[in-house]
């Protein structure tokens, strides 16, 4: 079976380091039937910080610049390994629901193969890997959790990516640093309503496998929601390792295969210019 990880980052991205062309070697080597070079754009962070005086939460600002310089690479990239490796240009766009003006300027980008749609920060919080969640109370922290997919909800209605990122990335942080762990299931009628809304709108879920080898220890979501998307209508499943690194290319796709086969999904999606290609599990 022909893996694919359609979830990348590379040196373009703040939080890697990452060698585009090792990247891109270690894919061929991999023998990978897809790989997507996903680097971050956040829609609420797209210029310089001047352009955000009230914004208080981390310092990191111009993703404009990145998103750039990542579909420029990439785009270049393709037409240098071509015939040697199924390169898609893709991009992590992430909280177009904060700035949905920049977000129409990103998926109208005609370079972009691929569309991932994130959520990492809700308005006026700090991105969910920042947040200290001993401040909160349990209560507290069920409220984040509900504003977390009501924004995501949003972001389903809304609806102009391709495939969902990663739903219930909060949780990574949550139970690998601050050691807590919640029942989502009271959230269960807003996530079905928003994976309605995604397979209405030919949109695809992400079966994301970092949680494999960061100690989360399952997959972002789980089976049990990957399932629900199926029930929901849900057709289209891609696959993501999440890669920083040029080693956790590729990491446990394997795994991400089988729960969407255990959820009952018989094939897996790449996209190529907008449009899912389909591989037979
Ligand atoms: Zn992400
Ligand atoms: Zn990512």
């Amino acid at each position: 079976m022909k893996l694919t990880d359609c979830h990348t980052h590379t040196q373009f991205s703040v939080d890697s380091e990452a060698d585009i062309e090792k990247c891109i070697g270690r894919a061929i080597e991999l023998g990978l039937a897809a790989y997507a070079i996903t680097d971050h754009c956040e829609c609420n962070r797209w210029y310089s910080k001047e352009h955000y005086p009230d914004e208080t939460t981390y310092q990191y600002f111009d993703f404009g610049r990145d998103f750039e310089n990542s579909v420029s690479a990439v785009t270049a990239l393709k037409q240098k390994y071509s015939g040697k490796l199924n390169l898609i240009c893709g991009v992590e766009m992430g909280q177009a629901t904060h700035n949905f003006e920049i977000a129409e300027k990103v998926v109208s980008d005609p370079r972009l193969d691929f569309v991932l749609g994130s959520m990492h920060q809700l308005p006026r919080t700090e991105d969910f890997c920042f947040i200290d969640y001993t401040e909160y109370s349990l209560d507290g922290i069920y409220d984040l959790a509900q504003c977390y997919f009501e924004e995501i909800h949003k972001l389903c209605k809304w609806g102009k990516f391709d495939v969902l990122a990663h739903l219930t990335y909060f949780m990574r942080y949550l139970k690998c640093k601050a050691k807590i762990d919640i029942d989502i299931s009271r959230f269960d009628d807003i996530i079905s309503e928003s994976f309605r809304l995604l397979a209405e709108n030919g949109k695809g879920l992400e079966i994301n496998t970092s949680g494999i080898r960061q100690g989360f220890g399952d997959t972002f979501p789980d089976l049990k929601y990957v399932k629900l998307f199926r029930e929901m209508g849900g057709e289209i499943i891609s696959i993501g390792s999440d890669s920083h690194t040029v080693g956790d290319i590729g990491a446990n796709v394997a795994d991400g295969i089988e729960t969407a086969r255990a959820a009952g999904f018989t094939r897996i999606a790449y996209y190529i210019n907008r449009k899912p290609n389909f591989i037979e599990l």
